[in-house]
């Protein structure tokens, strides 16, 4: 084989597909699309968000795996991390005989020059990509073009000698990839923004100088090497990770943007301040739909996605502002009418809720994050709609 690096598909997309419908379809979500994204059961109404689940990257990335699987049958087939953030999609794939590489510093040893690496939707950082290349090994680049967008914006600032100021969290895997653009550029910086507060202390000290060393040590783990926030907020460029919450995204750019005029003047702003929206279009029209949703006034809502995908935990973030908001892992979560394990918005810890759906609860608001298959929110409606059931037939029985 003479090529090793690959990011186009395989062309297996027609003999992948019934394996991918088996795998993640659901006849309910197919069944509420065609009836205006709502389901009356068990004395329920669902609601469904208009858009939700897989989004375009996730897709690609997750064919781009079971087609690697099948054009690559006799070789090993690593992941350079979580393909996506969701439990369920990563392993079924574990199940094809993908095997994930562990997070540190050794994690590429175990590849060799014969093995085939797939690099998740929302990339690695550059200096992985570099060993990779060096090991000689197959690589299946499934980086979703959305992130590259951010990439290009970020190398652009570094080129001009602007510092990339990105919205995201720092330990994120996709925000390490795009941080770690700055490299290709020497003395090219930047510095990570994680909400509003961070903006807020970060505007401040752009309008009235400050504390250096305060400054750094506050931003130690979100910051480039050498950084010097006396010469390295002089002009800068904002970027985002794709998933944050697109109002905030906004609102931190005009309060840096504002912190730029106030110290340089609005004259200047067109050569110190540069910003693009890089929050993905996937990611808004899912934010826009729990927008939309919050007007059918559910007396609940459930969010469905990993714990450790941004993106959801935004998605629960929105919702649980106009409503009861459970963000469960997978469907599974779901324990009984009386028992739901989930994780309330802004916590890290996953807690077990009683009474989670009382009699009163007719209307139940559902979404999935952009890395949650549908079958888990068809399997999330069915259970519910089983343990009303059972409810509503205790209650009748007088046993419950
Ligand atoms: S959330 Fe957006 S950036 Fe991330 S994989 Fe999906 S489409 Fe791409």
């Amino acid at each position: 084989m003479d090529r090793t690096y690959f990011q186009k598909g395989f062309g297996l997309r027609s003999e992948i597909r019934p394996q991918l419908l088996e795998n993640y379809r659901s006849q309910i979500v197919d069944l509420m699309r065609a009836n205006g994204f709502r389901l009356e059961a068990g004395g329920l109404t669902f609601l469904l968000a208009m858009e939700f689940g897989f989004c375009y990257g996730v897709e690609r990335a997750v064919a781009y795996a079971y087609e690697t699987v099948m054009k690559f049958p006799d070789r090993r087939i690593f992941l350079a991390g979580e393909i996506i953030h969701n439990r369920h999609v990563n392993d079924r794939l574990q199940r094809l005989g993908i095997r994930f590489l562990a997070k540190g510093e050794n994690r590429y040893d175990a590849v060799g020059q014969d093995d085939v690496v797939l690099i998740p939707a929302f990339g690695i950082p550059v200096s992985h990509m570099e060993l990779l290349m060096k090991k000689g090994c197959i690589i299946v680049d499934t980086t979703c073009g959305s992130v590259i967008n951010v990439w290009k914006n970020v190398e652009r600032y570094a080129c001009a000698g602007v510092t990339s100021i990105i919205h995201g969290k720092f330990e994120h895997e996709e925000t390490k990839a795009t941080f770690s653009r700055t490299t290709l550029v020497p003395d090219a910086h930047y510095l990570i923004i994680r909400n509003k507060e961070e903006a807020v202390y970060l505007c401040g000290y752009i309008t009235n100088g400050g504390d250096t060393s305060e400054f750094i040590s506050r931003f130690q783990r979100a910051i480039s090497k050498g950084f010097d926030p006396e010469k390295h907020l002089e002009r800068i460029g904002l970027a985002n990770q794709t998933t944050m919450l697109s109002s905030e995204s906004l609102e931190i750019a005009e309060l840096v943007r504002v912190a730029m005029a106030q110290r340089y003047g609005v004259e200047e702003l067109s050569t110190r301040f540069y910003s693009f929206d890089t929050i993905c279009s996937a990611t808004q029209d899912r934010q826009d739909a729990v927008r939309e949703l919050e007007k059918e006034k559910p007396d609940l809502m459930i969010v469905i996605g990993g714990y450790n995908s941004s993106n959801t935990n935004n998605l629960s973030k929105m919702a649980s502002r106009f409503t009861p908001t459970y963000h469960i892992e997978q469907a599974t979560s779901i324990l009984s009418a009386d028992a739901i394990r989930h994780k309330p918005a802004g916590c890290t810890e996953e807690i077990v809720t009683r009474e989670w759906l009382p009699c009163q609860v007719k209307r139940i608001g559902i979404t999935g994050g952009a890395s949650t298959p549908n079958n888990q929110i068809g399997e999330s409606i069915e259970r519910i709609v089983n343990f009303r059931d059972r409810m509503n037939y205790a209650t009748l029985l007088g046993v419950d």
